[in-house]
């Protein structure tokens, strides 16, 4: 290792953990690291990564947008802004766009929209439901939203107004409706939660009870978005339709790029409203616009969608045959592995020794968030590393 690490903890606030690794170059589904190493990356920017790394039609759009026009303010007009917006629009439910620069603000300003929303439509309401072991995001109203103690307790107190239900329970939602309610929000998978995959009809039955109480159902798609779970957007899986859904990560491809999209009678902001500096700036909404082109012309969900079922297989024969695995589960390519004990990082030191990047999820499970546009051959791969490492962690615990 160079002396990165050591320069780092001199100046760097230490507010998340790093992997012993810093990586310097990156190509397709891998990256290397300053020795030279190569790595099968199955972590992809934690899904931002969706066309790889380096994805020639990021760069060159990057270049000719950089060359063209960076940056002007919100109080102009802008044409890769306009284009993204018309194909967003186009190729989802929704009618209206916002862009942003990042998952949490794009859910802090659909939690302005559903507020102002029930202003106007439901006599002040304001409570946003939230599930348990959801995420989204660190910023204030983020982190208040998000059902996982650990990210709020250290900050407390917090925005009021978003009570937590169990996710997957229907009945929990209807139990916690009052006179307040405006909005429920839920993740179509829950990603940083551990990969849990609703029953087939719980978004049904939560549209339904929205609709039957006026309540905007908002889903936050920031990670099942653009491809990851082999449809373009979570909801279509689900076969509902949102009132705002909220994009980031897989929107830019590696370029920080957030959007809140949101239905005609949901779009209530008025100039004056809301506003930011850098959101939907020329450069990131090009490199979108591009991204969001090259997803569907090469139809990337349905590679996520095959790709992930056969990582799928991979995992279940994995599970046949070491007893330490409790679980798999997966949709598209948004896949995790459980263990019955916290081996989990264990298993991924084996796991960056043997040269494959995974993300621990839980102390307990692995996630798998790999660029969408994998290869079998890189599922193949990853699996035999996968597999060899989990041996490897067996045999000799990683050092604490
Ligand atoms: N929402 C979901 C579902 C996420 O998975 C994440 C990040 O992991 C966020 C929101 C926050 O996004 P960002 O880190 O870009 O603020």
């Amino acid at each position: 290792m160079s002396d990165i690490p050591e320069r780092e903890a001199r100046v760097f606030m230490r507010a998340g953990k790093r992997q012993p690794l810093t990586l310097v170059r990156g190509e397709g589904v891998r990256v290397w690291d300053e020795a030279g190493r190569s790595y099968l990356d199955f972590t992809a920017g934690f899904a931002v990564d969706s066309l790889g790394h380096c994805p020639p039609v990021v760069v060159a759009t990057l270049v000719k947008q950089a060359a063209t026009l960076l940056q002007v303010s919100n109080a102009f007009y802008s044409v890769p802004q306009v284009e993204l917006a018309e194909l967003l629009v186009e190729h989802s439910c929704l009618d209206r766009v916002y862009f942003v620069n990042s998952g949490a603000e794009a859910n802090e300003t659909a939690f302005k929209l559903a507020r102002k929303w029930g202003k106007l439509h439901k006599d002040g309401a304001f409570e946003i439901i939230a599930a348990e072991n959801s995420f989204h995001g660190r910023t204030m109203a983020a982190v208040s939203a998000t059902g996982t103690a650990h990210y709020r307790d250290p900050f407390t107190p917090l925005m009021p107004g978003f009570p937590f239900v169990p996710y997957n329970d229907v009945d929990a939602i209807r139990a916690a409706t009052n006179e307040n309610t405006v909005a429920v929000l839920l993740e179509p998978v829950q990603g940083e939660g551990g990969v849990n995959i609703p029953a087939p009809d719980y978004l049904r039955k939560v549209r339904q009870w929205c609709d039957e109480h006026n309540l905007l159902l908002i889903l936050d798609e920031v990670q099942t978005g653009m491809g990851r779970v082999g449809a373009l957007f979570g909801y279509q899986r689900a076969g509902v339709e949102p009132d705002i859904m909220t994009l980031a990560k897989g929107l830019g491809s590696g370029v920080p790029i957030g959007a809140v999209l949101a239905k005609e009678h949901a779009s209530v902001f008025e100039p004056g409203d809301h506003g930011n500096t850098f959101g939907g700036n020329p450069l990131m909404t090009a490199v979108g616009r591009d991204v969001l082109r090259y997803i569907i012309d090469h139809d990337i969900p349905a590679n996520a969608e095959r790709q992930g079922v056969r990582l799928m297989e991979r995992l279940r024969g994995i599970e046949d045959r070491f007893p330490q695995v409790r679980a798999v589960r997966g949709q598209g390519l948004l896949c995790a592995i459980e263990f019955h004990e916290p081996i989990a990082d264990a298993v991924n030191h084996h796991c960056i020794a043997n040269g494959l990047l995974v993300n621990v999820v839980k102390p307990n499970a692995l996630r798998f968030i790999p660029p969408l546009i994998i290869t079998e051959e890189d599922v193949d791969e990853a699996m035999v590393l996968l597999e060899r490492s989990l041996a490897d962690a067996m045999a000799a615990p990683a050092p604490s």
